[in-house]
């Protein structure tokens, strides 16, 4: 007879499941794990969100910078998307959230807005708002 590691129901052989460290867990409490990877998984992934965005606004404004546009636009793309995606995403699932420490969601967020930052200026700059001419 084993009991869950979890929650220390008495299992019955034929219903024990195992942890990736072999520990005895039930059907629910296994569920459960689950979902937590899951929500971790989903955490990791708004953390990657918010650096992809940086970086890739980092990226798009170097080629903005050289005016080599065939760079700018995919990146600018990519770091917007994924900016939005961990701007909202931070905001709104504090179940995803809730498994990042505060210096991932510090992180997350000064990326994020890095990036986002990087692109208004590129905006506001090839619709002529700020003066500022890329070096051709
Ligand atoms: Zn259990």
């Amino acid at each position: 007879m084993a009991t869950c590691s979890s929650c220390n129901k008495s299992l019955a052989t034929a219903d024990v499941l195992y942890t990736e460290d072999a520990q005895p867990v039930c059907v629910g409490c296994s569920a459960q794990r689950e979902i937590k990877r899951d929500e971790k998984n989903a955490a990791r992934n708004i953390k990657m969100a918010g650096v992809t965005c940086l970086v890739a606004g980092l990226v798009g404004f170097a080629a903005f910078y050289i005016n080599y546009g065939l760079f700018f636009y995919p990146a600018a793309i990519v770091s917007v998307a994924s900016g939005l995606y961990a701007g909202q995403a931070m905001l709104t699932s504090d179940r995803f959230t809730a498994h990042m420490t505060s210096a991932d969601k510090t992180i997350t967020m000064v990326c994020a807005i890095g990036g986002l930052a990087i692109a208004a200026f590129e905006t506001l700059v090839l619709g002529g708002y700020i003066d500022w001419r890329p070096r051709v």
